[in-house]
């Protein structure tokens, strides 16, 4: 529910080991590492070096400096070969743990310091979840690196790694009791488990959705109501969303501290019910116009009208009914592999955290493909109603995608295997053209596509 998020480098290991924890599919978990990629128009390519169009009247499609080109370039490739090199160096880790006898021997050892099976998870998942993050580790810091060097990140090494280790610790202070419950399920109802944790998957993502905004996003950034020291943003936005017919209260309006982390733009919808926001980083009001800033709102407020986080939930959910289905399955193959004893051992963790790598990875693709429409019709919203606000309304959405582009060294030209993998947005010159298109008759679009039609 980003505006601006192509591949992230997303903790994997979270997902898989909290099986039901939907906090990803919520979208503000602060450890994941955006890496942005870059689009440009095909002559682009073939001839970065052309001069740039710079602060053209109209905007029409996205552009860089030769410089910004290459940098753009370079940093987005790099962060797709990560991306699969982490893919690859999980999937790798956890089968020569399970090769070697790890899970097993770790087994062991819990039971015999303990017979209580609540004690024994106390020693079993907490080592697993801290040994798979700390052989991970590497790739992250290399991601890290990756954005201080193309100066994405300003965030320090110290304050970085204390952020790393609050999010361990959340994800084992989490992990611990999900993958409990979940082994005293499966050893209560051994055939029909993985459709009971589907079911608690149900309250547990709603409840975590509820309480992220509260009282996991502050761990790692600094919010203030909007208001506090935008009160003219503020009217604005209340001015544009009244006239939608869906008026955003001033009290769901937040700015985000980026800048003390990042140079990079961008605003996001989050929460559930009581605790749905807007949400605006600081380097957006810093680095757009004000104009430019209100298309932003328009399209975060395009996933609020459109209830884009409960149908993203809805999917989740779908998703999930499906992977707990064929771990369920899957696991009855791998039992007698490896030294696990049954489904309910806890050495059979290390299975499930492969199968669950194994689904995220093959499920990328459709999530994102669904996450891709979903922006757009965010777009199309946004384009809709700044309509009549402003009389250049699409040169103002057009120029906004190119501000961000260039701060965020968006990829100007991504290969289409990358964007059918790895892409929550569409590429940034598709959404570029579409906002320069917008409205105009097909004959006279620049760009005429067809199937850039709003989807909502
Ligand atoms: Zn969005």
């Amino acid at each position: 529910m980003l505006f601006l998020l192509a591949p992230r480098l997303r903790s994997r290991l979270l997902r898989s080991a909290l099986l039901l924890l939907s906090l990803a599919s919520f979208g503000s978990l602060a450890n994941a590492t955006p890496l942005q990629s870059a689009p440009a128009s095909p002559q682009e390519s073939a001839a970065p070096a052309s001069a740039a169009p710079t602060r053209n009247s109209t905007t029409s499609t996205y552009h860089l400096s030769p410089e910004k080109y290459q940098k753009a370039i370079a940093y987005s490739r790099a962060g797709y070969r990560l991306y699969f090199l982490s893919v690859f160096w999980n999937l790798a880790i956890l089968l020569l743990l399970l090769r070697s006898g790890f899970f097993a021997k770790l087994r062991d050892f819990a039971e015999a310091h303990s017979r209580n099976r609540f004690l024994q998870a106390a020693i079993f998942v907490p080592a697993v979840l801290a040994l798979l993050a700390l052989l991970n580790l590497p790739i992250r810091l290399y991601g890290h690196h990756l954005s201080l060097y193309y100066q994405q990140s300003i965030e320090p090494w110290g304050p970085w790694l204390w952020d790393w280790t609050k999010a361990q610790l959340l994800e084992i202070g989490l992990g611990l009791p999900v993958i409990a419950l979940l082994f005293a399920l499966i050893r209560s109802k051994p055939r029909s488990w993985w459709l009971f944790a589907w079911l608690g998957a149900i309250p547990l993502s709603l409840f975590l959705g509820l309480i992220a905004p509260w009282y996991i996003d502050p761990l790692f950034n600094k919010f203030r109501p909007l208001q506090e020291t935008q009160p003219q943003l503020v009217e604005s936005i209340v001015k544009l969303t009244s006239v939608a017919g869906h008026p955003v209260p001033r009290s769901q309006m937040f700015l985000m501290e980026a800048s003390k982390k990042t140079n990079a733009i961008n605003a996001y919808v989050a929460g559930l019910g009581p605790s749905k926001r807007i949400v605006i980083w600081d380097t957006s009001i810093q680095k757009t116009k004000p104009e430019e800033l209100l298309f932003i709102v328009g399209h975060e407020m395009g996933h609020y009208v459109l209830g884009h986080v409960v149908k993203g939930f809805a999917y989740f959910l779908a998703l999930l009914f499906v992977a707990l289905f064929l771990a369920y399955h899957c696991l009855q193959w791998m039992i007698a592999r490896w030294g696990i004893r049954g489904q309910s051992d806890w050495a059979a963790l290390g299975a499930l955290l492969l199968l669950f790598n194994i689904m995220n990875f093959v499920g990328e693709p459709i999530g994102n493909a669904i996450s891709r429409l979903q922006e757009h019709s965010a777009d199309a919203y946004g384009l809709q109603l700044i309509q009549g606000f402003f009389p250049n309304a699409n040169e103002v959405a057009a120029h906004s995608f190119q501000v961000l582009g260039e701060e965020d060294l968006d990829d100007p030209n991504p290969p289409k295997f990358i964007v059918l993998w790895l892409y929550s947005h569409p590429p940034l010159n598709d959404r570029l053209r579409f906002a320069y298109d917008f409205g105009r008759p097909a004959q006279s679009q620049t760009h005429p596509e067809p199937n850039q039609i709003p989807d909502r």
